[in-house]
């Protein structure tokens, strides 16, 4: 098993409780169903499809405040596709050791982790450093 596939197993495996508990974090109603939401959703979440769906309420700076949290202690990470709006999805991110790249469907505009990278063969100019990549594939998901 790939490295991100085993975070992402792990992570599904263990409660929202014990993922707050194991960060250190405050288990809060809206930390844990956030939690529970990451957990069950099929596709990176926006802003609009966590308000949609939380039951607990959040106005958009708490929400946004809680997310940033549980991108820093690598409990989830975030995308940022074309559409200028980040979506976020369980698991630390790619660029943190847990490779892998995003499918971003052109008709629904979900986007999807997906197992696995691309080899790539870059050669970036002399003096240049680079940092992480960031792998998009574009297409149509299988609801669209
Ligand atoms: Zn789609
Ligand atoms: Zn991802």
């Amino acid at each position: 098993m790939k490295k991100a596939e085993k975070q992402i197993v792990k992570i599904v495996d263990q409660s929202s409780q014990e993922l707050l508990e194991g960060k250190g974090l405050k288990k809060t109603k809206l930390r844990m169903e956030l939690m529970q939401h990451f957990k069950n959703a099929r596709h990176a979440q926006s802003y609009g499809d966590l308000k949609k769906v939380l039951v607990e309420p959040a106005d958009k700076s708490t929400l946004y405040r809680n997310l940033s949290i549980f991108e820093e202690v690598g409990l989830i990470h975030s995308i940022n596709d074309h559409t200028g709006t980040a979506k976020y999805a369980l698991g630390a991110s790619p660029s943190s050791g847990h490779e892998h790249a995003h499918f971003v469907c052109e008709n629904c505009e979900n986007v999807y982790c997906v197992k696995g990278m691309p080899e790539l063969q870059l050669e970036v100019p002399t003096g240049f450093r680079s940092k992480n990549i960031h792998t998009i594939i574009r297409g149509i998901c299988a609801n669209c």
